[in-house]
């Protein structure tokens, strides 16, 4: 991060992990079962596209979530635990790092873009059905590196040294918001 003042410029290290939340559109209804949206697509298209092009680029991971249930949200068995899902993040990332033995690098996100084909290679299957994706999507060239990043992870997460169709399949769903303001429908 930097930061420009009279008396210098100064750069800070800076991690950050951003999540963000935005309704479905202005009123908030739409696709909730038993409720009427008032907004007709111009106004949820103007709404959705305040996100800009580039910046919905960089979220890797773009997913709508329909309204819970009282029911559901008082509900407590059935769902899965926390450690349960630590302990799976937890081998994937070490699932990974095995890969990176050797190298500065310590997660997918750090793989610089020179070396995205020697840790993001996929297979005959998984190129193919990024390529049709791509075409019918018209994906940014950061958009489909980020993809494939995501595949990567996934792939870990499932313990597949290489990255298939399924899992590009499961990134590339995670791209739903460049579809819903028909930018890249
Ligand atoms: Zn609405």
């Amino acid at each position: 991060m930097t930061i420009a003042r009279a008396v210098g410029t100064f750069t800070y290290p800076a991690r950050f992990q951003l999540v963000a939340s935005m309704n479905p559109c202005p009123c908030g209804y739409r696709g909730v079962r038993n409720a009427e949206c008032r907004c007709d697509d111009a106004a949820v298209a103007k709404y959705v596209g305040k996100l800009s092009g580039p910046l919905l680029d960089r979220i890797d991971l773009q997913v709508q979530i329909a309204r819970v249930p009282f029911d559901d949200m008082v509900r407590r068995e059935g769902a899965e635990r926390s450690q349960t899902i630590r302990e799976r993040v937890v081998a994937a990332r070490e699932f990974a790092r095995e890969r990176f033995v050797g190298t500065p690098i310590k997660a997918n996100a750090e793989i610089p873009p020179s070396a995205m084909r020697t840790y993001c290679a996929l297979d005959d299957a998984a190129m193919k059905l990024l390529a049709v994706a791509s075409a019918k999507r018209q994906f940014s060239a950061r958009a489909l590196d980020r993809i494939a990043r995501v595949a990567r992870t996934i792939a870990d997460l499932a313990g597949s040294s290489t990255i298939r169709a399924e899992h590009v399949a499961e990134a590339v769903q995670y791209r739903s918001l460049e579809r819903l303001d028909g930018r890249a429908a």
